[in-house]
């Protein structure tokens, strides 16, 4: 008998086998998402065919795009295997997967050979019809997931967003925006592979400590977004502090410790959109890793208006700079028991739309983006060409110190290139002094020894900036051959009132001394100051006391004048009198 008519036979009303399937069929295309039980749509067919149960399993092996591997097992039809009779179809996929179908006849019924084809037939049908489904969520997921780290990718998080928070409760969460430090680095210890898997395995870590509808994504390169929940985020703020991961290929022995920049956005508004809030989260990062020098950044209005001012003071660096907007202020140094004017340090001013702008507002800026050193050596020639216009005048001008960012420190050949702009200028390396801010870090030690030494052994006289707010200042001292020191201005204000401010800048002011380092004291305002640092045997300070930093023309009167008022402690005012 023929197959057909066999199938036929067993229908028990007027639908056909291939009828059916493609009422099966139909159903299954319409269910759009997939969560339709199948047993419904199975009901005729199955129970024409004499089957109790029918169950579909999937294994993808892992590879590139599928990274864990994928395995599902589906219960077609019916709830659990009855003892009748089994029939098992195995068929291979793309990726090396594997698929069996197997279905079990209803305990009385005796299946024959032609009925084990006729359930080939059925089963091959169910493997096409399932097998491009799927494919289907196949695709789906990798237009919803980033390939790499199986994290939601933008778009997705975005529309999850909108769903999970349509009530307006994403007001309870925050959006974080997260850039991971140095990964850098592990590439260029462990290679690619190992800098990949860094960024899984962080994933993974990241994905363990999410609790209920919080989401995390990747939108590229080594960065992070993630909805939290607000009671949440102080300590996912903590664990992000330090994420420890090992054994990565191409570095077995080695322990990366990762940490990351942050920006947050909190939001008060319901009807803020997603991509509102990572607008903002991402501003905050950017704020906090080129500006702040901070980890975590929460976004504010006012924040975002400072991160309006750095681009624009990237933007106009150049013309600035061409424009010579740039200008030194000078702020006299003095010998206190004598008044005479023994040092000048040049500030920087931004001559801006007819305004004076301070250093605090672009010198930050400019150092996280490497323009810092165009800016310094354009100061030096700047400082360099006045002191030539003071000779030209007659004039004796004293020192007069540059400051030089420790980013400088690692410009290549930045030492040739201070020492070439000086001996092209034609002044004496010793009419320049430069001062560096104290150091935070070793690897800092041991490359300001190295340049001191360079730029020392061409006779330019180098100073030690913010002396005692930097790192193991003491020691500092002794290893660092500076010429002098300038004891922060921090400490001269406490002086007064803090007998341990006292202490220690006595002690600062006894070890250069043995030294044979000179110190001078910055930020001195009043003469009670003054003469407080004179008893303590601190001889040359710099402050408002004697002036602010002031422009070209009245520093020249100043210079002309070369003294300031006699600063005198009472015994020596007793012994004038006298
Ligand atoms: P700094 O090198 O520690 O300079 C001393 C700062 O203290 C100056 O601020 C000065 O105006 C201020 N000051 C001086 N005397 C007193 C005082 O008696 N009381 C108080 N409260 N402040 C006093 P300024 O000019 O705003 O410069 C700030 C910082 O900007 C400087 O600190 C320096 O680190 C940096 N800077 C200035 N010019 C340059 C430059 O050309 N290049 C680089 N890389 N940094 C610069
Ligand atoms: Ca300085
Ligand atoms: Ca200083």
């Amino acid at each position: 008998m023929l197959l057909y008519e066999i199938m036929r036979g067993l229908m028990s009303d007027e639908l056909t086998l291939s009828q059916m399937l493609q009422e099966f069929l139909n159903t299954v295309i319409a269910d759009a998402d997939y969560n339709l039980p199948y047993s419904d749509a199975l009901q005729k067919i199955c129970t024409g065919l004499h089957l109790a149960y029918v169950e579909y399993r999937i294994k993808v092996p892992s590879n590139r795009i599928i990274r864990h591997g994928a395995s599902r097992h589906q219960i077609l039809y019916g709830s659990e295997r009855p003892c009748g009779k089994t029939f098992s179809f195995q068929y291979h996929t793309d990726f090396n997967g594997t698929v069996s179908i197997s279905m079990t006849a209803v305990p009385d019924f005796s299946a024959d050979d032609s009925m084990a084809e006729i359930y080939h037939t059925f089963s091959n049908h169910l493997f096409l019809l399932l097998s491009s489904r799927n494919i289907s969520e196949i695709i789906q997921h990798l237009i919803e997931y980033d390939i790499q780290t199986d994290t939601l990718n933008l778009p997705y998080i975005s529309e999850l967003y909108h769903e999970i928070h349509s009530d307006g409760s994403g007001v309870d969460y925050a959006v974080l925006f997260i850039n991971l430090r140095n990964f850098k680095y592990i590439n260029q210890t462990g290679g690619m592979a190992c800098g990949d898997e860094a960024l899984i395995r962080y994933a993974d870590k990241i994905r363990e400590s999410l609790t209920d509808y919080e989401l995390l994504a990747r939108p590229g390169g080594d960065n992070f977004v993630l909805t939290i929940k607000k009671e949440h985020l102080q300590d996912f703020l903590s664990f992000l502090e330090d994420v420890p991961l090992s054994a990565l290929p191409g570095a077995p022995d080695k322990i990366y410790h990762i940490s990351a920049h942050v920006g947050v956005h909190i939001s008060q508004n319901p009807k803020d959109t997603f991509s509102y809030r990572l607008e903002c989260a991402s501003k905050a990062l950017t704020l906090g890793r080129n500006v702040l020098n901070r980890m975590v950044v929460y976004y504010s209005d006012e924040l975002n208006a400072r991160l309006v001012w750095a681009k624009n003071v990237i933007a106009s660096f150049n013309r600035a700079a061409t424009q010579h907007e740039f200008v030194p202020y000078y702020q006299p140094k003095v010998d206190m028991p004598t008044g005479k004017i023994v040092g000048l340090e040049a500030l920087v001013r931004w001559n801006h739309d007819g305004q004076i702008i301070y250093p605090d507002r672009f010198i930050n800026i400019l150092e996280n983006n490497s323009l810092i050193t165009e800016l310094d050596l354009q100061m030096l020639q700047s400082v360099c060409a006045d002191l030539h216009l003071w000779l030209q005048a007659g004039l004796t001008p004293p020192p007069v110190s540059i400051n030089i960012s420790r980013k400088d420190l690692y410009v290549p050949d930045i030492e040739k290139k201070i020492i070439n702009i000086i001996q092209k200028a034609g002044i004496e390396p010793s009419q320049i002094e430069i001062e560096i801010t104290e150091i935070s870090t070793e690897s800092d030690v041991q490359r300001i020894i190295s340049f001191f030494n360079e730029i020392r052994s061409c006779g330019i006289r180098v100073s030690l900036d913010d002396f005692g707010t930097g790192y193991s200042s003491l020691s500092l001292i002794n290893s660092v051959p500076a010429d002098i020191i300038k004891i922060d201005r921090s400490f001269i204000g406490c002086c007064i009132d803090s007998a341990r401010s006292l202490t220690l800048v006595s002690a600062i002011i006894d070890l250069a001394v043995r030294l044979d380092t000179r110190i001078i004291a910055e930020g001195v305002e009043t003469e009670e100051q003054a003469r407080l640092l004179m008893k303590i045997g601190c001889t040359d300070a710099q402050g408002y006391f004697y002036d602010r930093p002031l422009d070209f023309a009245t520093i020249t009167q100043r210079i002309s004048a070369g003294y300031y008022p006699q600063v005198l402690l009472p015994e020596k005012e007793l012994q004038l009198q006298n």
